[in-house]
């Protein structure tokens, strides 16, 4: 059951939901990102899911399971910038660098590379130190391309390099939802995709997959591309919602969400195996509009075979894909690959990723044999589950407020002001 109750001046929420640990790379999706692997997934209770608009319930930060740095703010996120690399390029206006116990050990300017040694780091030419280096410059940092606010900490592990960004949490937002939603999009749409995005990184934060950091900063979480050219508009969709998070029986809801569902979420049982109650099917009439409502893809044979050997499977000419099994909103979710005599079924989900995800768009598609190949023939982007970006984007075309838009995709969750 999930109660709203008044409490010393307050509002609580109370469940009974407690949260799974977060089990396979979960998947925030996005647009044309979107992708992921399953995220593993609160079972929580069987209540009635409401269908108001989302209410904003004030909550005592100390009632929120969120994440805290120390008593004056949340501690920043840690994003996994790269891992195992050999070399790592540096860039600042003064980049300096700390050892573990806090002692500033090395300074340059400009640009440095770092390489590893066994367990240790390579500071440019010359210098050697015992990892992990906590690496920082006034005016921010360069690593692989992204800028970078606050410090890097490099650490070498078996000959390679792993960087992890600290990421203040509203500047994370802000720049994620620059990545993963259209500067097109209607503020509404924006600030809605800012709680999801808060949501699951907070959620991430609170069982980190990894010792070392919280998410990683492709598509396997949320596309993070550094702090830098983030346009007004996303960072005023972060601003506006600022410390707002979804929540599902007393814990953080799990906010995935894609690009376009293409007339229909999936549910997250159906693509990933573990029933949540706010993560079902629903109709959605509000992405017409989005570029790929339906996409087309030729695959040549020669592909195709890359693709099967990939999954396991030496194909010859005859190569044969198939559509073997269907979840209940009609995306595919078993493919058969079939060659000579050898024939085998293969998750749906597998072969998209091996196929590329910004090929095989979405499971909601025929594939179709042609000529030399096959044309996949599909309806939306994004695996299905949560929020449907163009569809959010419809509705707040439409005249709908951001909780209204949380409220459709996510039934039942409940929206919180958390934090400092
Ligand atoms: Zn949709």
């Amino acid at each position: 059951m999930l109660l709203l109750f008044s409490s010393g001046g307050g509002l609580l929420l109370a469940g009974c939901a407690a949260m799974p640990p977060r089990g396979e790379p979960p998947s925030a999706g996005g647009p044309p990102p979107g992708e992921g692997g399953p995220p593993p997934a609160p079972a929580g209770p069987k209540a009635p899911l409401p269908r108001e608009t989302a209410r904003v319930a004030k909550i005592p930060p100390a009632a929120l399971p969120l994440p805290r740095y120390d008593k004056s703010g949340m501690r920043p996120v840690r994003v996994l910038l790269a891992g195992r690399r050999k070399d790592l390029s540096v860039e600042g206006e003064a980049v300096r660098a700390w050892n573990a116990a806090g002692n500033l050990v090395a300074e340059d300017g400009g640009a440095v590379t770092l390489s590893a040694r066994g367990e240790r780091i390579r500071w440019g030419g010359e210098k050697v130190f015992d990892s992990p280096l906590d690496i920082a410059s006034p005016s921010g940092l360069q690593v692989g391309g992204k800028h970078l606010p606050g410090r890097v900490r490099v650490a070498a592990k078996q000959g390679q390099l792993h960087a992890v960004a600290f990421v203040p949490l509203e500047e994370y937002v802000a720049a994620v939802v620059s990545r993963e939603a259209s500067p097109s999009f209607h503020p509404e749409a924006l600030s809605a995709l800012a709680v999801a995005v808060r949501t699951y990184v907070l959620q991430a934060m609170e069982k980190p997959r990894h010792p070392a950091h919280d998410v990683e900063s492709g598509v396997e979480d949320q596309v993070f591309e550094g702090t830098d050219n983030v346009p007004d508009v996303f960072r005023k969709a972060a601003e506006a919602t600022r410390g707002e998070v979804l929540t599902f029986g007393g814990s953080l809801a799990r906010t995935v969400y894609h690009s376009t569902c293409g007339g229909r979420t999936e549910t997250a049982k159906d693509a990933w195996g573990t029933d949540v109650p706010y993560l079902r099917s629903l109709v959605c009439d509000d992405c017409l509009d989005s570029p790929v409502r339906k996409w087309q893809y030729r695959m040549t044979r020669k592909e195709g075979r890359r693709v099967a050997l990939a999954l396991g499977v030496r194909a010859d000419e005859d190569l044969r894909l198939e559509i073997a099994g269907r979840s209940s909103t009609g995306r595919a979710s078993r493919i058969r690959i079939a060659s000579g005599g050898v024939s085998r079924e293969t998750a749906a989900a597998a072969f998209r990723r091996a196929a590329g995800y910004a090929h095989v768009r979405s499971l909601k598609m025929e594939i179709v044999p042609v000529g030399n190949g096959w044309l996949f023939v599909g309806q939306g982007y994004g695996h299905g589950v949560g929020m449907c970006q163009w569809g959010a984007n419809g509705m707040a075309k439409n005249g709908k407020g951001y909780r209204e838009i949380l409220a459709r995709y996510y039934p039942g969750a409940l929206l919180a002001r958390g934090g400092p």
